[in-house]
This record gives C-alpha cells, sequence and structure tokens, in this order.
C-alpha cells in the first residue's frame, strides 16, 4: 500500500515536472528560418510581367508603383500589432497563414483580417519540411489539411495563393524529396490553379534571426530601391514582434516614394 502511494506520488510529481517543463521550454515551432529560406526567389512573376510591359507602351506609361506586403507563419501573438498598423495606415496585406496546435488559438485573427480586406493565402498546416517535402502527395494532403483547418475563419472561396514554406527554391526539400520536388510541386500548382509566389524583396526577419525594428526597416528599404514592384516578404510569427514595430515606417518609407498597396491576388490581376 505504502509502495503503492509513493509510486503514484511519484508518478503525479514527474508528470507535473514535465507539464512545467512543457510550459518552460515548449516544443520548438516549425517555422520559416533564415538559413532555410531560398537566396534566389522565383521572380518568374516579374518577368513575365515586364515582358508584357516591354511591349506594351500604354502599360508602361500608366503602371504605377506598386507594393504587396506579406506575412509567413502566423496568426500568432504579433498579428494583433500588425493588423492594428495596417488598419491604421490602412493599407491592405497578405497572410500566408499556419494552422497548428502551436497557434491555434490564433486563427480567429484570420477571419477578422479577411473582413478588414487583407488577403488569406496558403502557407502549410505543420510547416516541417520533413513531412511535408517528403512526397508531393504529402505536400498536397498538407494543404488540404490546412484548408479544412481554416475552413471555420475564412471564406476559402477567397483563398487563391499558395507560398511553399521556405520559398519555392528553399535549401532544404531535397533532403526529404529529391532535387526534383519543388519542381514537380511547382508544376502541379500551376495545374491545380493556386498562384504560388515567392517574394523580391526580404525582411530578413525569419525564426531565429533577432533584428531590431530599424534593422528590419533597413532590410526592406534597401531590398526595394529601384523597383517598381515590390512583394516583400515578411513574417508574423511569435519572434518577429520587431517586424510589428517596424511597419509604420516601412509603410511610410512606401508612401513617400509613389507606391501603392495591394494584396498578391490584386497584383496578378493586375498584371495578368
Ligand atoms: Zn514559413
Amino acid at each position: 500500500m505504502q509502495f503503492t502511494r509513493s509510486r503514484a506520488l511519484a508518478l503525479a510529481a514527474s508528470a507535473a515536472a514535465g507539464f512545467c517543463l512543457g510550459l518552460l521550454f515548449p516544443a520548438r515551432l516549425s517555422l520559416c528560418r533564415a538559413g532555410d529560406l531560398t537566396r534566389n526567389p522565383d521572380t518568374q512573376f516579374f518577368q513575365a510581367a515586364a515582358a508584357r510591359a516591354d511591349t506594351d507602351v500604354s502599360r508602361e506609361d500608366t503602371a504605377p508603383r506598386r507594393v504587396c506586403l506579406t506575412f509567413d507563419d502566423g496568426p500568432s501573438r504579433t498579428t494583433p500589432a500588425v493588423l492594428e498598423v495596417l488598419e491604421r495606415e490602412e493599407v491592405p496585406a497578405t497572410f500566408f497563414v499556419v494552422a497548428n496546435d502551436s497557434n491555434e488559438k490564433w486563427l480567429p485573427l484570420i477571419r477578422q483580417a479577411q473582413s478588414a480586406g487583407h488577403e488569406i493565402a496558403l502557407h502549410s498546416a505543420s510547416h516541417k519540411y520533413s513531412d511535408i517535402y517528403r512526397s508531393p502527395d504529402a505536400f498536397w494532403e498538407d494543404i488540404d489539411l490546412l484548408r479544412q483547418r481554416l475552413a471555420g475563419y475564412a471564406d476559402l472561396t477567397q483563398i487563391q495563393c499558395l507560398r511553399f514554406p521556405g520559398g519555392s527554391t528553399n535549401t532544404v526539400s531535397h533532403k526529404y524529396g529529391g532535387d526534383g520536388i519543388m519542381k514537380e510541386l511547382k508544376a502541379e500548382a500551376d495545374q491545380r490553379g493556386w498562384r504560388w509566389v515567392d517574394w523580391n524583396v526580404c525582411a530578413e526577419d525569419a525564426a531565429g534571426e533577432k533584428l531590431s525594428a530599424h534593422e528590419v526597416c533597413r532590410n526592406v528599404t534597401r531590398g526595394s530601391e529601384g523597383l517598381d514592384r515590390c512583394i516583400v516578404l515578411m513574417h508574423d510569427s511569435p519572434s518577429t514582434a520587431t517586424t510589428a514595430e517596424a511597419l509604420p515606417d516601412i509603410i511610410q518609407w512606401y508612401k513617400d516614394n509613389g507606391y501603392t498597396f495591394c494584396t498578391v491576388s490584386q497584383l496578378y490581376d493586375e498584371l495578368a
């Protein structure tokens, strides 16, 4: 009896310790990390548009400077601050979202973002490279799961865009799915009618980087110099609060330099 009671107490104590440790040291989140991201995003999207503009003088003359602010890996505790700045500045953005146990409590923000006129787009349910890049089937299963999880929070019929975790030429997928996996996924995304998109400006604020708001702003504005159309990669993950802090200055820089803001789908439609 005594033995049983001690054993039960020991088990309870170890369970409590495990629970506390879990709170103190949560499992590492699966998010885009700086080293995973391609240094050479696929900019075919812009090249095709530029080629059309070259043969269409009227389009060239009237083409406005455009910027799409995009946020990956949310929603998270960082997202409310991002939404607040966007509302105050009256600019739209595009959110490439994830949906798993680590951000379940923030998923209602997706409805809020979509109602405010922002675009909701697909990133990944799990964002676990070893799972989603095992095979094309595994990738599309993850996307199906993401859509199921978003169904209660977003109008799925408005979702048209997708961003591959790590980008379409990321440095990690080959380890799990072989060298041809991204080429295959891009072709399948086209066949399935998804508008997949990388970026041409990077805030370099992915998980693992600890940048000040000033550094985030500097990365974005430096990367945008000389570009008439910008798709800016930023993150609204739990570790990128300084991106939200930098956002007012980033938006001001684009306003001062004659850009107007739009969602990725709006830019696609404009260039189509
Ligand atoms: Zn990501």
